[in-house]
């Protein structure tokens, strides 16, 4: 299988509505099958989440997309990342930024993602396995935080360990449905807008939902 010619196909064809060109450029590059099992690479570039162990999922290409263009990046913010995953879209902001910072929960997600990051040469990416829903403190604050989990309310956690005009992208609702949301902070002040309705894994801890 061409996996260039693949993503290339699922840049032009999955994508609609991302008008950013460098996240366009920078999914193009991104190999998303190093993330997944190599019996799933033949699926790694369709249009749907797949599972990457532990009852755990990457998420769609068009989300990945959709949630890094939300971000607003213009390259030198500190990121936060809460769900590292298979590493996927970490790897994206790290194409973005200069530091990531990643948490994730389960242990064995977040070793085979730092190898495969390593592998794959990303230098500026930190990982920790904790509770994210408690951000991480000692590298606040960040100009932008990504919740890739979704979470029954905004974390204060997190709005405290934003950087004064920063950013958060995270799924808020239900279990089982969410919206989309994005809070920036505008002169101290927290101004809320929704995205879009999504369907995310539970975000599971302290500020997020009971295990
Ligand atoms: N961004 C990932 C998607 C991972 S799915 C990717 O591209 O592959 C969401 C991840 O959030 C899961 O790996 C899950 O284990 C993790 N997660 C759930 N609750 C968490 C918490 N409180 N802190 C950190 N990670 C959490």
């Amino acid at each position: 299988m061409d996996f260039l010619v693949a993503r290339q196909r699922m840049v032009s064809t999955q994508l609609p509505g991302i008008r950013d060109q460098r996240v366009l450029e920078v999914m193009g590059r991104v190999p998303r099958h190093r993330f997944v099992d190599p019996a799933l690479w033949p699926q790694a570039y369709s249009d749907y989440p797949l599972p990457i162990g532990n009852g755990q999922t990457i998420s769609q290409p068009y989300m990945v997309a959709l949630m890094t263009e939300s971000l607003r990046l213009n390259g030198g913010e500190k990121i936060l990342e809460i769900g590292t995953g298979s590493g996927y879209q970490t790897a994206i902001l790290a194409e973005f930024s200069s530091r990531v910072f990643s948490v994730e929960r389960e242990p064995v997600l977040a070793q085979r993602a730092r190898e495969i990051l390593s592998k794959l040469g990303y230098e500026n990416v930190a990982i920790r396995v904790g509770d994210g829903s408690k951000g991480w403190s000692q590298f606040s604050p960040f100009d932008r935080i990504l919740v890739t989990a979704s979470a029954p309310s905004m974390p204060h956690s997190l709005i405290e360990q934003l950087s004064d005009d920063g950013l958060i992208v995270i799924p808020v609702g239900e279990w089982d449905h969410q919206v989309l949301k994005v809070l920036e902070m505008r002169e101290r002040k927290a101004i809320v807008d929704d995205i879009c309705s999504c369907t995310f894994v539970p975000l599971i801890g302290e500020e997020g939902w009971q295990d």
